[in-house]
């Protein structure tokens, strides 16, 4: 959210509206999918030597990707079955999974228990690692699980309190920040650098994600491209060093207020985390969650503190969308109608 003062909101995709977090469920896969790859699981907190239900984890991964939301449920419900109650670690993973997928599929109740068994599941992997099976042999990491299990515990807090049926989320995303119009259009720094910018394909792949925010019908946010950082009002970057994004994040957005007008955005800057410069060295998936990630962040950037509760908005915490839904639309013009 915005700290007092200065930084807008730090994207992360873990964190919650109710401070802020990221990876969109693609980045979701990353994390998780981190997870299965580290090293074969000594006990049965992790799959519990179940490869079966490990592969039912992965599939409801890339049905979620492929956009096929009720069948990565079911996918995910075969996992879950097929995990014993002490794989807490699998577990914790498979509710998590299930709960975007039902988030996204429109089933915001289910969503919302299954966050709080996967809330219950990762403190619990928390408490296991802390007995000792913090150990590359045991496939836990207490930090982690520790840290997206108090996450949960704030998220399913923040859910109880907001409505993801609403036509917009302008009371549940708060608090918001804003451009002043006359500022329009809004000058664009895509970095191109080696060091923390892109090659030109990527950049404008970036483009094209945060021109989205300016084909809304009625939305006055505009955009023209700037060459350098200097004088830019928006920059766009990648990170140069590990801590510039939280764990479990694939963004950051921070603003800087305009002097006299605390609610007024001066500047905003957002780090997008991906391979690297190059996009020779991209996969298609790669390239989708860069664009996913833009235009998820420069929601942020236009002065959204917070995120949606829903899984159809590109502002949901971990969106594996590709667009902008009615209620984004909707939330912008809202935010900007009558400046
Ligand atoms: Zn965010």
């Amino acid at each position: 959210m915005f700290s007092a003062g200065k930084m807008l909101s730090t994207c992360k995709k873990f964190g919650l509206a109710a401070r802020r977090r990221k990876f969109a469920s693609l980045f979701l896969t990353l994390l998780l999918g981190g997870f299965a790859a580290s090293s074969p699981p000594a006990f049965a907190l992790f799959y519990g030597f179940n490869q079966q239900a490990q592969s039912y984890q992965h599939e409801g991964e890339s049905l979620v990707q492929s956009g096929n939301y009720e069948q990565a449920v079911s996918a995910y419900t075969q996992a879950i079955n097929l995990l014993p109650y002490d794989a807490v670690q699998g577990r914790a993973d498979a509710y998590f999974g299930r709960a975007i997928a039902n988030d996204v599929a429109g089933h915001f109740d289910q969503a919302t228990q299954d966050y709080g068994w996967s809330r219950d599941y990762y403190l619990k992997a928390a408490q296991y690692a802390s007995y000792g099976g913090n150990s590359a042999d045991s496939g836990l990491n207490g930090g982690y699980d520790s840290q997206i299990g108090q996450e949960l515990v704030n998220l399913v807090r923040w859910r109880a309190t907001v409505n993801p049926r609403s036509s917009d989320y302008m009371e549940d995303a708060g608090p918001m920040k804003l451009w002043d119009l006359r500022k329009m259009p809004l000058k664009v720094f895509i970095d191109d650098s080696q060091e923390s910018g892109w090659s030109s394909d990527l950049r404008d792949l970036i483009w094209r994600a945060i021109n989205c925010w300016t084909n809304v019908s009625g939305s006055p946010v505009r955009f023209t491209t700037w060459n350098s950082a200097s004088g830019a009002d928006y920059i766009v970057t990648r990170p140069t060093a590990g801590g510039q994004i939280a764990v479990g994040s694939g963004g950051y957005t921070s603003g800087v207020d305009e002097p006299s007008e605390p609610n007024m955005l001066k500047q905003s800057k957002s780090l997008l985390s991906c391979r690297g410069y190059d996009g020779n060295y991209y996969s298609q998936e790669d390239k989708n969650l860069l664009y996913n990630l833009a235009l998820h962040e420069c929601g942020h950037a236009l002065g959204m503190g917070g995120h949606s509760p829903s899984g159809q908005d590109i502002m949901y915490w971990k969106a594996p969308i590709f667009k902008l839904s009615d209620r984004d639309g909707n939330t912008i013009r809202r935010m900007y109608q009558g400046r």
